[in-house]
């Protein structure tokens, strides 16, 4: 029995050298590192190089067929990038990180923000006080552009997404949401507490029934589902909600969670309008993190993609200026993107078949904040507790 555990938990190794024509980079190391869990079975984590990658997996498949696996993944997501490099539009030196110790730790240890499971935390205290500020301060810019404000529900037709092609793109983040399957025998099943255990999983998922919804996974899909075949009004829109995103790999701190709170700010108008909006809106989140003396980056963007969806979408993006993100960098030195600002142009109202009033045509354009992220970069520039945070900062922020 010991010797069979050993077997099943043996830790193998591949390493792979990288092309050196191929473009081998962060970016592409995040596309890589999120699909990797599923091309290699009982996969365990990378370590990427700078020529090479090291995988250590459980899996019982030969070593020639994951690396040939592998080399063609890596190829497929490194060729999608080729023409996509990052551009800087806007950067700002701010403080140094004066945190002497990681803001993420302190907020554990007194309790502030408290795990609930894997990417997912329960907040309170002067966390949750600055998260609420900030929504209050993106929430007033939005009035202040004549927005007015929408409460969503926690998931989204399954229909919805796949008609966004949010799953083409990013199926491996979705969380499916499934009621019990219809039968009597299901409900025994499911009722029975160690079906849960983690022998009977597998078995588990059969009595579930079709999953219809998935949890959200942005703020802005809600609005658009809500205004599926109508005439609207040209206008903005504003929400919180939660998102939330299945991340195989990667769930560290406050950097990437699996369940985070995200205020948006959605707007429809001519393509022209849309765009001159969302510049008011970075103009404004440009002039906010200035103010509050924290350092951060403008950047063209990209989608992260799953494996093998096309790059043709990341490069017309990049060509077009579609989308920019805005970046802090935290403890640590990682630079994480913290807002983003996308103008769909027709992409996604002709999808849901949304006009303006006068049945005629209508742009769309969102701009998002991830809550958690900006705290995060904002406590590791001014201090893990409120009290540390120079009063001008607090003064603006009305806290
Ligand atoms: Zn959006």
């Amino acid at each position: 029995m010991l010797a069979k555990d050993i077997t099943v938990n043996a830790i193998r190794y591949e390493i792979l050298t990288i092309d050196s024509s191929l473009r081998w980079d962060k970016d592409v190391f995040k596309s890589v590192h999120e699909s990797l869990p599923y091309f290699v079975n009982g996969f365990v984590l990378a370590r990427f190089r700078q020529d090479g990658l090291e995988i250590e997996h459980h899996s019982h498949d030969a070593s020639a067929k994951i690396l040939e696996d592998v080399q063609a993944l890596i190829f497929r997501i490194s060729e999608s990038f080729r023409d996509a490099e990052e551009r800087v539009f806007i950067s700002h030196a701010g403080l140094d990180l004066i945190a002497d110790k990681d803001p993420y730790v302190s907020l554990l240890e007194d309790g502030r923000i408290v795990p609930t499971g894997r990417g997912k935390f329960v907040y309170s205290g002067d966390f949750l006080v600055a998260l609420k500020a900030f929504d209050r301060m993106i929430q007033d810019l939005a009035f202040s552009l004549d927005g007015i404000e929408e409460l969503y529900p926690t998931t989204v037709n399954t229909q919805t997404l796949l008609d966004a092609g949010y799953l083409s793109s990013f199926p491996h983040h979705a969380f499916f949401a499934a009621p019990a399957h219809l039968d009597a025998k299901s409900l025994s099943v499911l009722s029975a507490g160690d079906v849960l255990t983690r022998k009977d999983r597998e078995a588990t998922v059969q009595h579930l029934g079709f999953p219809g919804e998935i949890l959200a996974p942005t703020v802005c899909y809600h609005c658009f589902e809500a205004r599926r075949d109508l005439k609207i009004k040209k206008g903005v829109v504003t929400a919180l909600n939660k998102c939330h995103r299945h991340e195989p790999v990667n769930v560290n701190s406050l950097q990437r969670l699996t369940t985070y709170w995200m205020r948006e700010i959605i707007i429809f108008d001519n393509v022209e309008q849309v765009q001159a909006a969302l510049d008011k809106i970075l103009e404004w989140t440009v002039w906010l993190l200035s103010e509050l003396n924290v350092s951060f980056k403008v950047v063209s963007a990209n989608d992260p993609f799953f494996a093998d969806s096309s790059s043709d979408k990341r490069l017309f993006q990049n060509a077009y200026e579609l989308k920019k993100e805005i970046k802090i960098p935290v403890f640590g030195g990682n630079w994480i993107s913290v807002g983003s600002f996308n103008n769909h142009q027709s992409s996604i109202v002709t999808k849901f078949n949304i006009l303006d009033e006068s049945g005629n045509s209508v742009t769309s354009g969102c701009a998002g904040w991830g809550l958690e992220r900006l705290l995060y970069g904002v406590f590791s520039h001014l201090g893990a507790g409120l009290e540390d945070w120079p009063q001008s900062a607090k003064t603006l922020l009305k806290i």
